[in-house]
């Protein structure tokens, strides 16, 4: 006979949902996690390796990258855990654009440091406390690591310039990261603590080499001027647009209209052209020499443009115009009833330029002086989306550099930081919270193994003398994995934002938290009505 001990353990869960508990569903956790960290982890560090992702849907796009945010949001996982680590990169990339692969990593190595407690029958919220004192710890140790150059123009520049490197050294652009950093660092302080990365366009341009990129002041927009239209203009005032210039939108509504002669057709389609004569009319009215359009422009009105001295550019992407709108000033507008409403865009000249066999539109001095545009030069489509995800990364870490200007040194140096204050914390509590502070020491530890392990030397050797340097006093020391040695990571100018190691020890340090905490995986069925 049932009882009703026997019966505590039937499930409430509707049918067709499942639960796993406990150990079961900790160790589902943790193992969703690890493999995560494992697939991201050979392209730590400066020779991490690449990763090729090709969809599986129809045209097979195929990416080439190194970047941990771009291979795990291309990637389909199914385990919650491993969802979490997937989240906690993308949120560093819109944060701090840099340390995705790392945060992912070092979350990854805490989860296998807490399995290990587990196992040895240490409490989840022993661990999780231990975790988080050990966390504070490194905090403040990752603070006084920190300098601040941002008083000395000179030195900040060089600060700037050695992060830029620093971060472009693990990408494809390693080979030309003196150009890169160089590139991006002027970009980055033309914006004058604006840190808004939406006035650099980055534009790709096939053909040539990556060091042909440069750097461009204005806006750079990939069309052409329109038959016998001038190539030049200079004090241009530009009316930016998203309208129809067409006379037959009744073909593409596809409506048909009756008539019952031939004149009938000319006499609509002569009322169509007044219509569009007027509206042209009224575009000219603002007292504009360039007219630029989201949607294309026909030839009639072209021709009336033209006749009127105005250059009109259409068919401007989306993105095209909306930058454009901003450097220049501007309003997109639609209607053109009310020209005192509109503010118009200005530069001090438009002029076609070439860049390699193209000929594209330069729009230099404009509203917004900080504007400019990297085009990047590269042998394939390939390359260049590479190179654009990696200059982006820097950009990134510059601007978030401009508003918090603390650095630290990397190469494994400011985790040896971090995990020697943690041990020596771990060293003066008693009780089973220490275990977890030393396991936190280790996963920080982990970061420098695994990029000394992706260059092909000797893990074990380098993180050991790394260490006695440390504990020797000698707080610069790192991996200098061009030479292959432990060195003086100030001399060798590898240099990291603050804020990116310090988002990477948080948010890493949360999300493991989060996972630790998981007892019990419901997996819901759909709502049924
Ligand atoms: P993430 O996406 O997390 O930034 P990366 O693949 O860019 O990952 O690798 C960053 C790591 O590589 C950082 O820990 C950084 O300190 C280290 N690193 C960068 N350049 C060097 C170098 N020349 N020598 C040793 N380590 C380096």
């Amino acid at each position: 006979m049932a009882t009703a001990a026997g019966n505590a353990d039937a499930s409430v869960l509707r049918e067709g949902a499942s639960e796993e508990k406990g150990e079961h569903a900790r160790l589902a956790s943790f193992v969703g996690a690890m493999a995560i960290g494992d697939l991201v982890k050979s392209t730590l560090g400066p020779k991490g390796m690449d990763k090729i992702l090709q969809s599986v849907q129809r045209g097979r796009n195929v990416t080439v990258t190194n970047d941990g945010a771009t291979i795990l949001k291309s990637i389909y996982v199914d385990n919650p855990a491993a969802k979490v680590l997937v989240d906690i990169s993308k949120a560093q990339d819109d944060e701090v654009g840099d340390g995705t692969t790392s945060v992912v990593v070092f979350a990854s190595e805490l989860l296998r440091q807490a399995e290990q407690l587990v196992n040895q029958h240490v409490h989840p919220m022993t661990i999780i406390q231990g975790f988080r004192e050990a966390c504070e710890a490194a905090k403040a140790a990752l603070e006084r690591a920190a300098s601040d150059n941002a008083g000395d123009e000179a030195r900040f520049r060089q600060d700037l310039t050695n992060i830029a490197k620093t971060t472009l050294s693990s990408k494809i652009l390693t080979n030309d990261k003196e150009h890169f950093a160089k590139l991006a660092v002027d970009a980055v302080l033309r914006l004058k603590g604006s840190g808004d990365l939406e006035m650099i366009q980055i534009i790709q341009k096939p053909g040539g080499s990556l060091k042909d990129s440069f750097l461009d002041e204005g806006f750079i927009l990939d069309k052409r001027f329109g038959v016998g239209q001038p190539k030049r203009i200079e004090n241009a005032k530009i009316l930016i647009a998203n309208t129809p210039m067409d006379t037959d939108k009744i073909k593409i509504y596809g409506a048909r209209v009756r008539v019952d002669s031939m004149t009938k057709v000319a006499e609509i389609e002569q009322a169509e052209r007044e219509k569009m004569k007027r509206k042209c009319e009224k575009i000219i009215g603002y007292g504009i020499n360039c007219f630029i359009n989201r949607q294309l422009i026909y030839n009639y009105p072209e021709q009336i443009f033209t006749e009127a001295g105005v250059a009109a550019i259409e068919h401007a992407d989306f993105d095209g115009i909306e930058r454009l709108a901003l450097v220049t000033g501007g309003d997109i507008c639609s209607t053109f009833d009310n020209p005192e409403d509109v503010q118009l865009g200005s530069c001090d000249l438009i002029e076609e330029v070439m860049i390699g066999e193209d000929r594209l539109i330069r729009f230099s001095g404009v509203a917004k002086g900080e504007a400019c545009t990297i085009v990047l030069r590269g042998a394939s489509e390939h390359i260049l989306g590479e190179a654009e995800r990696s200059l982006h990364d820097a950009l990134c870490v510059l601007t978030s550099t401009v508003k918090d200007s603390r650095v630290i040194y990397g190469g494994g140096c400011s985790e040896m930081i971090m995990s020697k204050a943690v041990e020596e914390l771990a060293a003066k509590t008693p009780g089973k919270r220490s275990l977890a502070m030393e396991c936190f020491a280790k996963a920080l530890r982990a970061i420098p193994t695994i990029i000394c392990d992706n260059g092909g030397l000797d893990s074990s050797e380098l993180v050991s003398q790394m260490r006695a340097a440390h504990a020797a006093g000698k707080k610069n020391t790192g991996i200098n994995i061009l030479t292959g040695e432990v060195g003086d990571m100030q001399q060798c100018g590898v240099v990291e934002c603050f804020r990116v190691k310090q988002q990477v020890l948080l948010s890493a340090t949360e999300a493991a938290e989060m996972i630790i905490r998981v007892d019990d995986i419901i997996k819901c069925t759909p709502r049924q009505r």
